[in-house]
């Protein structure tokens, strides 16, 4: 099992509490949370991520214990076991796109471990997601959202972490691209080894994924 989450939940001292589903998710599974704007996604990934700290319940990744962690853990085996996909893409702007996505081995040994030759990993990562090797020589601004976001999902992929998370990563793409873009981030995991969660409050994605999970009221 990649991951294990318990009785979760998430008070904002300016908030209400929150209260996530229990999620037990193995290598190949892709599953999608949905759920209305302002029901928790974000924050779920955020749990999920060690990036926020868990108030009440547990999570286990790779059946290491968030609860027993060092924040210093916790960010290692975030570099290490979780590759992000941001809604805002959170690329360098004067870095290329190869540089951006080479990137996520800077602070993860196993990561880099995964690699034998970069060139090689970043290409055929590109070629999956059908970019050419003239965009990733470009710097984000010289691309489309949609070339960028890809570049965002290579930087994610890259070095085989165990769990992908992606946080609405198709909100600036029309409905085929989603579609298109969607398959393609699912295709590039390898199934005996990685798990993807995507967040969207997009029901068409639904028939993508192996399993949906409901955050908050129904939609
Ligand atoms: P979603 O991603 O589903 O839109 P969020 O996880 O961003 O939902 O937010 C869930 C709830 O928590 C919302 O009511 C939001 O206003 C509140 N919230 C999110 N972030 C913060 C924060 N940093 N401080 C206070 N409240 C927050
Ligand atoms: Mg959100």
């Amino acid at each position: 099992m990649i991951l294990d989450t318990q009785e979760l939940t998430y008070h904002y001292a300016s908030g209400k509490t929150l209260s996530f589903p229990d999620l037990q998710l193995y290598a190949g599974e892709k599953i999608l949370i949905v759920g209305p704007s302002g029901s928790g996604k974000s924050t779920f990934l955020n749990l999920l991520s060690g990036v926020l700290p868990i108030q009440t319940g547990n999570i286990k990744l790779n059946a290491h214990d968030y609860a027993t962690q060092t924040r210093q853990q916790l960010d290692q085996l975030r570099a290490d076991c979780i590759g992000i996909i941001f809604q805002s893409l959170n690329l360098i702007p004067y870095l290329t796109g190869f540089e951006n996505a080479a990137l996520s081995l800077q602070f993860s040994k196993e990561r880099r471990a995964q690699v034998t030759d970069i060139n090689t990993s970043i290409g055929q990562l590109a070629e999956g997601l059908g970019l050419t090797s003239d965009i990733l020589a470009k710097q984000p601004k010289a691309m489309s959202i949609g070339q960028q976001q890809r570049i965002a999902v290579i930087r994610a992929m890259l070095g085989k972490p165990a769990l992908i998370l992606a946080d609405e990563p198709t909100s600036a793409l029309d409905p085929i691209a989603t579609e298109q873009f969607m398959t393609e981030l699912t295709q590039s995991i390898d199934p005996t080894e990685q798990a993807v969660i995507v967040v969207s409050h997009n029901p068409a994605l639904i028939p993508l994924f192996d399993r949906v999970v409901q955050i908050g009221e129904s939609i």
